[in-house]
């Protein structure tokens, strides 16, 4: 039976809300409503009994409760900027100009449970898991896409993440250094999450020693086959670079950003891993920017 309206129209049936709390700069997550406490299911053990493939009785997780939780607790830790709040990467996402990129988020998201281990780590040995780098002049929702499949990673998955714009990485980096902690502790929290999200790749004039911390991090992750997606306005080839600022005439702003290719904005070496670990999306169309001010004016 398929069902058209939602028990809960607060969540759509998720038993996830998403809000922004005021001054707060990440988009908070928290049970619904009406996630019933305690709960019907594991009668607020948490807990329930299942039979494993021998027959075996076995404690699992409450998929009514705890799972939820956790995911909540997970959606949290990614720091996804409250202005994403509404990015699920839901069907309604899709258009003619996205389907591609849309698609292709997709079937990395369902080759992603397969490959968690008991740990709940991910285990990318296979050739057929890979990242993204999605390219794009400003405002064509890039980051709207990246921010709903992190959702789905969290949510939908019970994956971690780390969403992070590529100045608050750096600068996070440099925290790290100035508390004079070691080259590898201070990239150790960017290691221990599943997906790293990176947006807004290469932006704004960096240090060759920010660089090459971030050379190490992602070196780090290539060897352990750890997932990266990036974000980026610049562009993958010089000649593209050329057809972008044509493009960008129209709009002097969008001239400034993208007049650029991304390897000469973060280095051969990180550019190179880069296209080991991901693939190449170009992401064009309208400047989708309007409506998401209007969101944000909300
Ligand atoms: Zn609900
Ligand atoms: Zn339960």
């Amino acid at each position: 039976m398929t069902r058209t309206v939602p028990d809960c129209l607060r969540c759509n049936d998720t038993r996830v809300f998403i809000s922004v709390r005021p001054r707060e700069r990440y988009a908070h997550a928290k049970l619904c409503e009406c996630v019933s406490i305690p709960c019907k299911t594991c009668k607020g053990t948490g807990f329930i009994v299942e039979q494993d493939n021998f027959q075996r009785d076995v404690a699992i997780v409450c998929p009514d409760c705890e799972q939820i939780k956790q995911h909540v607790q997970l959606y949290n830790k990614a720091r996804i900027p409250r202005r994403y709040l509404n990015s699920c990467l839901e069907a309604k996402d899709r258009d003619s100009e996205n389907e591609m990129v849309f698609d292709l988020l997709g079937s990395i998201l369902r080759l992603l449970p397969q490959r968690l281990s008991n740990h709940n780590h991910l285990q990318t040995d296979s050739e057929d898991l890979k990242g993204m780098v999605l390219m794009g002049p400003p405002g064509t929702g890039k980051t709207h896409l990246m921010a709903g499949f992190a959702y789905q990673c969290t949510i939908g998955h019970g994956i971690s993440c780390i969403f992070q714009s590529f100045a608050e990485l750096l600068s996070e980096l440099r925290q790290g250094y100035s508390d004079g902690n070691s080259d590898m502790e201070i990239i150790e929290p960017h290691l221990q999450t599943d997906i790293l999200i990176i947006d807004d790749m290469g932006k704004g004039r960096n240090s060759d020693w920010e660089l090459g911390v971030l050379d190490m991090l992602i070196s780090e992750r290539y060897n352990r086959n750890q997932i990266i997606m990036v974000t980026t306005n610049f562009t993958e080839s010089e000649e593209n670079t050329l057809k972008e600022q044509i493009r960008g005439r129209e709009k002097t702003e969008t001239e400034h950003f993208i007049a650029d290719t991304i390897r000469r904005r973060v280095g051969e070496r990180i550019f190179s891993r880069l296209k080991e670990m991901c693939y190449f999306e170009n992401l064009l169309g309208h400047d989708r920017r309007v409506i998401d001010d209007e969101l944000e004016n909300d």
